[in-house]
């Protein structure tokens, strides 16, 4: 930093020290006396007069922030011809956690000069000001006595002290028992819903403390978010804010006391807390019902585990039936698709938990009906669970084999004329294999067999694909290839097309 040698010292004022202000205005030679006069010896008979009040401890430390040797201890910065620069009087922040440049003045931001004419304030106006601008400097000496990046830590470690996350933290797994049980679908099965919207009533009440911090700093394993922060310092309010851009959040530090955006009755909010859980307990007793039917889920998963095997090859079949480019007839529909399917999306606690309301916040149902189907499920574990589902099994290859297209089978019509499946795997087969590079006509083209020059020059002619739909004509085939696009198979793309999720079982990988 070169602050040290960008400072001028004068004899007549050995309190203030003077900069040269503005970027193209490199160093003060001199003071013109009218200056000297009219506003220096008023503000430096004042910081004469106030220097006393001040500990050596303080004169130290504002002389270390700025560099400073004497008793020089206030900044006033000059212009080219010497008079004041902006009023002369600067905020103390414009040197704080700042290096500046030999080859130029101090810069001047609109937010740290005063721009007012000390010669037209009174003498209790200027002492006022010269008063305030004293304690601001010694707060930011202070601050400068550790660096930005401790105090950014510093900040982030008082925020976890802070009462509200220390509360939070230590009622973790009841406060995110609360918003996950709010958002349950199990909340529309349970009994007395008049409860249950006065629960979720003060729920919204007694939340508001915890909604008040972003997630990320609230439950963040380290110290708030982990996103880089800002921090401002306000000398005039001695305080500093830590801000984070990308949650939109701050805290702020006075006098060691770290402050929330937002600050809450933590009595209260521990109380209310408290009151809620009890209140959801007391209701979950009532639904005794409910909480039986998920035990019994619990049992059906757990039987119906031992068949893992069987519904997986059930599962890949029916995969491949969803990808069929036509179906025939009715889909085979089975209790047991629901059955597993259910069982798989379905989230149980591991552990039992002695509050109701963390236990019921883990239960994750993909459908509430499910809970109407538990007799019927049970019934069926009952019977000769292999036997069923050999017999599903075989039910669903049958429907596969009555369903694959053959290639000279009909996919659809185009303009009257039958566009045949082995065509389409043709069609499927060119886009794959130069997706994107060629445009929708050049596509046609090929397909049809039109030897252009441009196609025998790209040896497109080569091509298996060339000439796969050669009784067709070049806006029937553009056509086809619109219809392939309708269905699903095709997807536009700037040039030409490209597959969709739907066409890959159709075409054969070329290495
Ligand atoms: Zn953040």
């Amino acid at each position: 930093m070169a602050l040290r040698d960008l400072a001028y010292t004068h004899s007549d004022f050995p309190y203030l020290v003077f900069y040269p202000g503005g970027k193209k205005n490199k160093a003060v030679r001199s003071i013109p006396n009218k200056v000297r006069k009219e506003s220096l010896s008023r503000i430096h008979t004042i910081i004469e007069r106030l220097v006393g009040r001040l500990s050596i401890k303080e004169i130290d430390s504002l002389q270390r922030f700025l560099q400073l040797d004497g008793r020089s201890l206030l900044p006033v910065l000059l212009d080219k011809e010497g008079e004041l620069d902006h009023g002369g009087l600067v905020k103390p922040e414009l040197f704080l956690f700042r290096t500046f440049s030999r080859e130029h003045g101090i810069p001047i931001h609109k937010e740290y000069v005063f721009e007012t004419k000390i010669s037209m304030m009174s003498n209790e106006q200027l002492e006022k000001l010269v008063e305030s601008l004293i304690q601001q400097y010694t707060y930011c000496a202070y601050i400068h006595e550790t660096s930005h990046a401790e105090w950014i830590r510093d900040l982030e470690e008082r925020f976890e002290q802070h009462p509200l996350v220390l509360f939070a933290h230590s009622k973790r797994e009841e406060l995110q028992a609360v918003e996950r049980m709010n958002r349950s679908n199990l909340l529309s099965q349970l009994k007395y819903p008049e409860d249950i919207s006065f629960w979720r009533h003060r729920v919204e009440i007694v939340m508001r403390p915890f909604r008040s911090i972003p997630s990320d700093w609230l439950w963040s394993e380290g110290c708030a978010c982990e996103h880089d922060k800002e921090m401002y310092v306000y000398s005039d309010q001695e305080e500093l804010e830590l801000y984070c851009e990308i949650c939109d959040f701050s805290v702020f530090l006075k006098e060691e006391t770290l402050r929330l955006e937002e600050e809450f009755d933590i009595e209260k909010a521990k109380k209310r807390i408290h009151t809620i859980e009890r209140q959801f307990n007391e209701i979950a007793e009532k639904n005794d019902v409910v909480l039986d039917k998920i035990k019994r889920l619990e049992g059906i998963q757990q039987k119906s585990s031992r068949y893992e095997m069987e519904w997986n090859e059930i599962l890949l079949l029916l995969k491949k039936i969803q990808a069929l480019p036509k179906h025939k007839g009715n889909q085979p529909s089975s209790p047991w698709i629901d059955l597993f399917r259910g069982m798989e999306a379905m989230k149980l606690p591991k552990v039992k938990h002695a509050s109701p309301l963390v236990w019921l916040s883990d239960v994750e149902l993909p459908h509430v009906s499910m809970l109407k189907r538990v007799d019927e499920w049970e019934g069926l574990l009952h019977q000769d669970v292999s036997s069923e589902l050999d017999d599903l099994k075989m039910e669903l290859v049958s429907y596969l084999e009555g369903n694959t297209m053959t290639r000279e089978e009909e996919f659809t019509k185009v303009n009257k004329q039958s566009f045949y499946w082995g065509e389409v795997e043709q069609v499927l087969q060119f886009v794959h294999d130069t997706s994107g590079v060629y445009p929708a006509h050049t596509i046609t083209q090929v397909l049809i067999g039109k030897a252009t020059n441009k196609i025998r020059s790209e040896q497109l002619d080569k091509a298996i694909q060339f000439g796969a739909m050669e009784d067709w004509q070049e806006k029937d085939a553009m056509k086809a290839l619109k219809s392939l696009e309708k269905q699903g198979f095709l997807r536009k793309l700037q040039k030409g097309f490209a597959l969709t999720d739907q066409a890959v079982p159709y075409i054969q990988e070329t290495t």
